[in-house]
């Protein structure tokens, strides 16, 4: 027996979730299926900017999540190269807070209805319903299938079913090791509500003020050898790894200290950044009739300029506003589906430009981050940083609309 639902979302992740408490606010059900057996909000802290602020309004959880997370106020850049040091400080200018994923995660989750969320619900593959219409037949990994008049994939940028079915190329990969986690300080933190970005040699790091009693960190630096033998240890041990390699190449203390003494629970791994090239993202045919994608499927940007979960939630915002005025114009049948048909073609096109700008300015940060340019290379990419506004946050000051 197949079953028939309406709206699925494959992938209950930060997007997968915003899109479908998005449609419930418009009075509009949806499926959400995810393969982990619970929520899942891996990572520790997320930092979210004004934009990201913005849609978390329109889906009414931003009051209960400014409760959990103060206000950073200042960047802190640090540059360290030998004996050379320099030191900048300067406001944030627009709303810059550092969730806990785990709250931003439930705070999505708690107002969906009982059964919207069917965990343990791997996706092998999607099809085109023979029965036509431009909905898909989802087969699930132990072999049972679901009908979905509308397919949204929000199965993230490493390996999505969905994004597969469009015809999309998989998503390019970057080997870098980050480790991130929490630091507790039960009688108080002794930071400035602020962002510490550090450069040392190769190693980026990161420190975000959450509380006053919680620090989010993260470092970044080129990965081991192979043979490291990083797959699968315990993160004790590469948080080891990680401060030998910081005290070789002298990072102060003021970052050191917050790895060390980091819950050991909340420390999170990754080993390598993956994203679609901004063309790929300006060129995508993002839909196949009543199917689509939205957040890291769609455009997965790498950490570079922290917008890529933001930029999920825009997606959330955008995709149920052009849907629920699709339900409310149009009847059952071809009328119906034409005009959700039509609903996700205008999502795209709302979406397209602004997330070409976004992956453009993240590959070009990657760039300048990553790969050494050369001098005539790092010229272009900064003329291009000029022109986008990276300075001033231009990409945080963007508003998604109303839902
Ligand atoms: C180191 C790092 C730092 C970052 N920092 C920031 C930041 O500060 N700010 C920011 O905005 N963004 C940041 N990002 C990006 C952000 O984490 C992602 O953009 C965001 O998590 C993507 O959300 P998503 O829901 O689209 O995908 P995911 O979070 O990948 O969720 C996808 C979900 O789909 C499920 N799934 C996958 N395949 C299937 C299947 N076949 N069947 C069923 N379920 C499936 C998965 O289990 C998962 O739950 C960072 C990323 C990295 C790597």
């Amino acid at each position: 027996m197949t079953e028939a639902h309406g709206i699925v979302i494959v992938g209950g992740g930060i997007c997968g979730l915003a899109t479908a408490l998005a449609l419930h606010r418009k009075g509009i059900a949806s499926l959400v299926l995810e393969k982990s057996e619970v929520l899942r909000a891996e990572g520790a802290g997320i930092g979210v900017q004004a934009n990201g602020w913005r849609a978390l309004e329109q889906l009414g959880v931003a009051g209960e999540l400014r409760k959990t997370a103060g206000l950073i106020t200042s960047y802190h850049d640090v540059w360290l190269q030998g004996d050379k040091s320099t030191r900048d400080r300067y406001p944030v200018r627009t709303e810059l807070r550092c969730l806990n994923r785990k709250d931003l995660i439930e705070a999505l989750a708690k107002d969906l209805p009982a059964g919207a969320i069917r965990f343990g619900c791997r996706i092998a593959a999607v099809h085109e319903d023979p029965g036509g219409h431009g909905a898909a037949v989802l087969t699930m990994a132990d072999g049972a299938t679901i009908k979905a008049k509308v397919l949204i994939g929000c199965d993230g940028g490493t390996n999505s079913v969905v994004a597969r079915y469009l015809g999309l190329p998989p998503v390019r990969t970057i080997p870098r090791l980050v480790l991130r986690g929490f630091t507790s300080y039960p009688h108080g933190h002794p930071f400035k509500n602020e962002f510490l970005r550090l450069r040392v040699g190769d190693f980026f790091i990161g420190r975000l003020t959450i509380t006053d009693n919680l620090v989010h960190f993260f470092v970044t630096m080129p990965p081991p050898s192979p043979d490291a033998g990083l797959a699968g240890a315990d993160l004790r041990d590469v948080r080891d790894l990680v401060l030998k390699e910081l005290e070789e190449h002298q990072c102060p203390a003021e970052i050191t200290e917050v790895v060390r003494g980091s819950d050991p629970e909340s420390l999170n791994l990754v080993t390598k950044f993956w994203y679609r090239p901004p063309w790929e993202v300006a060129l995508g045919g993002f839909q196949k009739g009543a199917v689509t994608v939205a957040g890291d499927a769609m455009h997965a940007m790498g950490p570079f300029i922290g917008q890529g979960g933001s930029a999920g939630l825009e997606d959330a915002v955008v995709l149920a506003r052009t849907l629920a005025r699709a339900a409310g114009g149009a009847g059952e049948g071809e009328d119906g589906e034409a005009a959700v048909g039509g609903a996700i073609g205008a999502y795209i096109r709302e979406r397209r430009l602004r997330l070409v700008l976004l992956s453009l300015e993240s590959y070009i940060m990657g760039v300048l981050l990553v790969r050494s340019p050369s001098p005539a290379v790092k010229l272009a990419c900064m003329a291009v940083l000029v022109l986008l506004g990276s300075k001033s946050l231009r990409h945080a000051n963007f508003d998604c609309g109303r839902l």
